[in-house]
């Protein structure tokens, strides 16, 4: 163990259960190491909720991640991002302002009307997104839930406006039923969204999506499938739908976590997800042959590190917390909270039986 690691722990010691360390799957082995909870964007934010003594909460994740802490957390608790630049390139792609007005569009259509329309939104956005969500009665969803948060939204209105990534709205549409003909993109640069018509249509998919997960293809399980007989491909939701389709096991990354755990000895699996986890996994799955489909590294949850983590630590009373304004907070938290009551779905497939 070197000096960086001895001094957090040592810290860690001293602050006993008032501080929490929350470190998400996509981060670097050292960060991991010393996390209080390590877990998925869902597992995480509950995390951050049901923590009765902590009182400083260190979010090692991307921004979204440490904002919903902060929206979640009680009044006498502060929510610390090590590298406030480590945001999410798709959390950037729904912007309020284009937001607002492809809300003001549709809901101003003629063949709108007559319709009720909920949105249902990723927790990889940003926090007003959430908080525009909430007001407009509609909830955030993780890959872990996506399912029955889309139920819930399909029990209260029959159109979905889903943010940001269209993949993961598809994905877990799909899974439920819905056919692709009910399904449209909305584009938000072009006029109308693109669409002529909004008739038949049960979900809008925001287009939006992870670059790290857009570079698995279904091409890649074909040549898999093809040169490695036997073998497994796995897969997170944020990929294509083709990819989606060919792979054996779909859902978020405490699912994968999951599935690669309970393999038999032996079994060669070929993992769709961050690279981080991955190598992870190849470590703590000795027994298996864990290969990562394609190497793709998150690069903003890899700006985080243990010297930034340490300097945050060293200076917990000089430090900023994360900024919540109640005008995002209030709403935002109202969305979260409705997907803290919806359990996790442990896969997209599951969610069928459901
Ligand atoms: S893996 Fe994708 S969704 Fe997650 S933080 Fe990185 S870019 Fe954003």
């Amino acid at each position: 163990m070197d000096a960086i690691t001895r001094r957090i722990l040592e810290i860690k010691r001293e602050r006993g259960d008032s501080l929490l360390i929350l470190g998400h799957h996509y981060q670097r082995h050292g960060i991991v190491d010393v996390a209080d909870h390590v877990g998925d964007s869902f597992g995480l934010a509950k995390a951050a909720a049901e923590a009765p003594r902590a009182r400083d909460i260190v979010f090692c994740g991307v921004r979204f991640m440490a904002e919903s802490a902060a929206i979640l957390c009680r009044e006498d608790q502060k929510v610390f991002h090590p590298e406030p630049e480590a945001g999410c390139p798709m959390a950037d792609m729904a912007p309020m302002d284009s937001v607002e007005s492809a809300w003001a569009t549709i809901t101003a259509r003629l063949d709108y009307r007559g319709r009720k329309m909920v949105p249902v939104t990723y927790m990889n956005s940003h926090a007003p997104l959430k908080g525009f969500t909430g007001a407009q009665g509609g909830l955030v969803c993780t890959s872990s839930n996506a399912g029955k948060a889309l139920r819930w939204a399909f029990e209260r209105g029959d159109l979905v406006l889903f943010f940001p990534d269209q993949h993961l709205g598809r994905n877990t549409a799909k899974a439920l039923g819905i056919r692709e003909d009910e399904m449209r993109v909305w584009y938000p640069s072009k006029p109308d969204g693109g669409l002529d018509t909004l008739e038949g249509v049960k979900m809008l998919l925001w287009n939006g999506h992870c670059p790290v997960h857009m570079k698995f293809s279904a091409r890649d399980a074909r040549f898999v499938k093809k040169n490695f007989p036997g073998s497994l491909v796995v897969v997170h939701p944020e990929c294509e739908q083709e990819l989606v389709d060919l792979a054996d096991g779909v859902g978020s990354t405490e699912y994968i976590v999951k599935y690669v755990a309970a393999l038999p000895e032996g079994t060669r699996v070929f993992v769709g997800t961050e690279a981080n986890l991955v190598d992870r996994l190849k470590r703590e799955n000795p027994k298996l042959k864990v290969e990562f489909l394609t190497r793709s590294l998150c690069p903003t949850m890899y700006m985080v590190d243990r010297e930034k983590l340490l300097r945050t630590l060293e200076n917990l009373e000089g430090e900023e917390p994360v900024p919540m304004p109640t005008e995002v907070r209030e709403p935002a938290r109202l969305a979260l909270e409705r997907m803290l009551s919806l359990a996790p779905n442990p896969s997209l497939q599951q969610t069928l039986a459901n």
